[in-house]
This record gives C-alpha cells, structure tokens and sequence, in this order.
C-alpha cells in the first residue's frame, strides 16, 4: 500500500478538524484531512445548518401567524414540508461545495475513507482512497453520533434520531419527542410551528435542566402557551412499533401514543474503530479522548478536538479547539478557556447563556447578584411585537466583574456576542453600563440588565432596599 508522508494529519473534516486544517496550512504545513463521509460533518450535513434552515421557515410561519396585529391580512396560509426539506438539502450542499473550494484554495489535501492509527505515527486510510500516511502530528476531530437506547433503537421509520428526522418529507399529525434537551427542544419548535402536536417526554423534572431555572421556566412557559405539551420526570423505558404508530412505555405511568418517536437523549462519541489502543490515546468511561488545556493526548504530537473530547459538544467549541491545537502543532503555545462559551438553543423564543448561572456563581464562591431586564421595557421590542423574554446579568457583588448572562428572546443568538467578549475579557458591570448602546435597539437590554445589577436602574423603578 501507498505511504505518503504530511506534517500534519487532521481525522473529520467537521468544524473542529476543518478549521484544524485551515490554520495548519495556513503556517505552512503540509496538511492531509482525512474523512469518511461528507466535508462539514455532523454540523454542516445533519445538525446546526440544515435544523437552523427548517427553523428559519418556523420563523416565517410565526411572523405570517401575527400578521393581523401588524395590520396585515394574509388569507388562508398553506405551506409544503417536502419544498422545505428540498431548500434545506440545498442550502446544505451548498456550503459543502463553498468548504471544499476553501479547503482547496488551502492546499489541503483530503482523503476520501476510513482513519485507523495503525501506530502512533501511521494511519491507515480505506475508502476512496487507500493509503498510509505518515505524519509527527495528528489531530483527531471525529466527532459524536446520536445516542441508540438498546431498549428502544431507532428503525428510522417510526422511531427516528437527529440525523433520520431530517429526511421526513411530510409532516406526522403527533409527534413525540424523548428528551427535552437542546435537540429535543429545537425540533419541538420546529414541528409545533407546522401544527404537529408535540409532547416531549424528559426524564428530568424539568427541560433544559442544565440550563438553570430562569431559562427552563421560561421556555416551559412559552411552550405551553404554543401548545407543546411536557411531560417531565417520565423515563421512557421501551417502544412498541407493532401497532399503527408508537406505543412508548413509561415507568410507572400509562404508555404514550403518538405517529411517531424522536429520541434525543445525547451522543455518543466516535472514538471506537479507530485504533487508539494502537496508537496509545488514553479514553474515559464513555469513550471520550482526555486532552489536556493544550488539545494534547496522552501521546505526545496526538491532540484531540471537538465533540470527541467530550467537551461541550458544540460547533464553535470544536472550531476554537481547532484553532488551539493546530497553534500548538505549529509550536505557538495556546491554551483553552471554557469560561466564556456562549451556548445558544434555537428554539421558539431563542435561548442564549454565557458563562455561569446563578447556581453556578453561588457554588462557586461569588456572592453573584443579577439584573434582569424584560424585553416589554424596550421600545424596540414593542414596536416589533417581540416583547416575550428578558435578558439577565450575573455579576459579583465585591468586584462588579462580569461572571454569566442569559438571554430569552428574539434574537437572542445575535445578543450574546456582547456578553461572551465581556466575560471572555473580564469586563465589569460599568464597562457594559457606560457604553452606548445605540436606540432603539433590543442589544440596550444589557444595558439595562447591568444598570439593574448596579443598583442604579433607569428603565425600571428601583429595587426594593434589601
Ligand atoms: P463532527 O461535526 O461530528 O465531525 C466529525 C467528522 O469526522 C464526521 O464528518 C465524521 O464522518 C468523521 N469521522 C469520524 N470517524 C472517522 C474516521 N475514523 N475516519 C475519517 N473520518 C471520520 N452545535 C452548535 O454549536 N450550534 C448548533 O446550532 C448545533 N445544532 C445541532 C443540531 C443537531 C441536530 C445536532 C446533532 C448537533 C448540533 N450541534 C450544534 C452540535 C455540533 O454539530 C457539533 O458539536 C459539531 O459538529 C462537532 O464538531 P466536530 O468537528 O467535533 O465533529
Ligand atoms: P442533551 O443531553 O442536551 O439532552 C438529552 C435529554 O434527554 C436530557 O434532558 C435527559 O434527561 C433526557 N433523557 C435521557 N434518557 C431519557 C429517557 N429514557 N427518557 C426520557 N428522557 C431521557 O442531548 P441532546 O438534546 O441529544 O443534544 C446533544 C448535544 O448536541 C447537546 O449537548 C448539544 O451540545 C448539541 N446540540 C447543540 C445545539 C445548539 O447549540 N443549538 C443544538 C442541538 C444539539
């Protein structure tokens, strides 16, 4: 077999080993990134891009829905799912087009097929291409898949994971929804918006436990108002497939009946089939590569990126990680920070956090308090009917730094940036009270939220005297 030799190897051409790639060659490495399905990964092909493209018609379908208020009269409002999914491959194929040009114009070339280290410094290929290839460096970013429940395995018929749910071409009349985390929660939104009857079913007491209480009350309260009905502290225990649609059997309560089941309980890491035992990468319990604050392995000139550390398990995260470990192969030192990774769920009204909740802040050690701003103070959010949601700033009381925030609302996914540069920099409260924010625009909720925090709201009546 064919050995070729490259300064560096990057395993998953996802967001986190694309953008490896990019900032090697970038420095003048000669780069090999090797994938065995499609360029972009799980993010591009069957997560972020094409759940984001089906929710910007969810968008459309809510403006349409509060038409009248606006003083606009539509008529009756048809769509057609099968032309949505059809937009939505598109869009997808699109940017994978736009990624392999990128890639290209970087001189980096992509093996087409299978990775497996056969030794710390070879790695077999086995596809399209069938090669080996010898590098001092290799950066692993083959990513996450979703999580199969044995008592329950998805048939991608009736019951469906992430990837499966992506290729329905119509619309069932219920839907049932197994986990109310992020994936859970977004296609909640997705489906409820088209005027399938969404449960989801959560083992937790609530949705997004892990999100903190403000943020989990507020989108369960949203949620009912649209019609989404949670059933929380439920374990779903099995599904019957052999009547007309599902049958999901519940511990301890009756069994649920819906058209179909979507199981969004996790993923899990791709790190099998890889030979890492050949190579001698050290994995945790559930297959996760431990990497130190470098990217590094356990095996000198291994790193490890994105979802299969485990970590975080979100696009930008993968692509920072990335941009650390290449800076590291290239010999610029660079470390991670975690502190400051905005997360943002894209649900009906969006969801953004930053940094530490308020349970967070107080088990840390802070003596965290907050200022909490609703959108329906702000002029700009009343002139555009997008008054449901609040933005919320954790600070110190000693020091006044900066340590979390949390946006409900529209457009919450474009607020978080100010914040993320805040805490990422270490920002006080007055940093982000003095600056001018332009009016009207819905970004002055942080304004207010940190004047709030300081005891010196504007917009508000003041706090009570504690
Ligand atoms: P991946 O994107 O999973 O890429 C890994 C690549 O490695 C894959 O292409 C795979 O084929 C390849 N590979 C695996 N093993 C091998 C091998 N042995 N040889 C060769 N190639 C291999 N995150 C966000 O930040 N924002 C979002 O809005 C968002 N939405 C999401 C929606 C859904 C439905 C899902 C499922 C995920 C979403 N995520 C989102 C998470 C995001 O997709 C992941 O965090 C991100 O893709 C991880 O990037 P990665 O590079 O680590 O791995
Ligand atoms: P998750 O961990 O966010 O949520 C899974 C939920 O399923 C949990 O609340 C859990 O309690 C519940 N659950 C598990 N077993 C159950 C059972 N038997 N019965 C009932 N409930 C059960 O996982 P996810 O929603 O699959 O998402 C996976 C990851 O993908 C996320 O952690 C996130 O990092 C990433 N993601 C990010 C975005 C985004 O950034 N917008 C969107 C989608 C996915």
């Amino acid at each position: 077999m064919e050995t070729k030799k490259f300064d560096v190897v990057v395993i998953g051409a996802g967001p986190g080993g694309y953008v490896a790639a990019i900032k090697a060659a970038q420095e003048g490495r000669s780069v090999a990134l090797i994938e065995k399905s499609y360029l972009g990964g799980t993010c591009l092909n069957v997560g972020c891009i094409p759940t984001k493209t089906l929710l910007a018609n969810a968008d459309v379908m809510h403006k349409i829905k509060m038409a009248e208020e606006f003083g606009i009269t539509t008529g009756q409002v048809t769509f057609d799912f099968l032309k949505m999914k059809t937009r939505k491959d598109q869009v997808v194929e699109k940017m994978r087009g736009s990624l392999g040009g990128l890639l290209k114009s970087n001189k980096i070339e992509i093996l087409n097929g299978k990775a497996e280290f056969l030794s710390p410094q070879e790695i077999k290929v086995k596809g399209e291409d069938n090669l080996i290839v010898s590098t001092e460096y290799t950066i692993i970013a083959t990513g996450s898949e979703p999580l199969d429940i044995p008592a329950f395995p998805c048939d991608h018929q009736k019951i469906l994971n992430s990837t499966s749910v992506l290729e329905l071409t119509k619309l069932p009349k219920t839907l049932a929804i197994i986990g109310g985390g992020y994936i859970g929660c977004e296609f909640a939104s997705l489906y409820a918006a088209f005027g399938v009857k969404v449960t989801i079913l959560e083992a937790l007491p609530s949705i997004l436990s892990l999100q903190g209480k403000a943020v989990a009350q507020a989108l369960t309260s949203a949620y009912e108002k649209q019609g989404i009905e949670i059933r929380a502290g439920v374990f779903v225990e099995g599904i019957d497939t052999s009547g007309e649609g599902v049958n999901i059997q519940l511990k301890g309560q009756d069994p649920f009946q819906a058209d179909l089941a979507l199981v969004a309980v996790g993923r899990k890491v791709n790190s099998r089939g890889l030979g890492l035992e050949k190579a001698g990468v050290k994995v945790g319990e559930k297959g996760e590569i431990h990497v130190n604050d470098k990217m590094e392995t356990s095996v000198p000139g291994i790193y490890a990126i994105g979802d299969v550390t485990g970590k975080f398990l979100l696009a930008h995260v993968a692509s920072h990680q990335g941009i650390i470990a290449a800076s590291n192969v290239v010999g610029t030192e660079a470390k991670m920070h975690y502190n400051a990774v905005p997360a943002v769920i894209f649900t009906h009204p969006e969801i953004a956090t930053v940094g530490m909740t308020l349970e967070e802040a107080k088990e840390a050690g802070y003596q965290p308090t907050i200022g909490q701003f609703p959108f329906q103070a702000l002029g700009k959010a009343v002139a555009t009917l997008d008054t449901d949601g609040f933005a919320e700033i954790i600070i110190d009381k000693g020091t006044g730094q900066i340590l979390g925030a949390q946006v409900v609302g529209h457009d919450a996914s474009t607020l978080i940036a100010e914040m993320a540069l805040a805490i990422h920099n270490e920002l006080t409260v007055e940093c982000v009270s003095d600056t001018i924010h332009a009016h009207p625009t819905v970004a002055e909720a942080w304004m207010e939220a940190a004047l709030i925090a300081n005891d010196t709201p504007i917009h508000m009546p003041p706090r009570r005297k504690r």
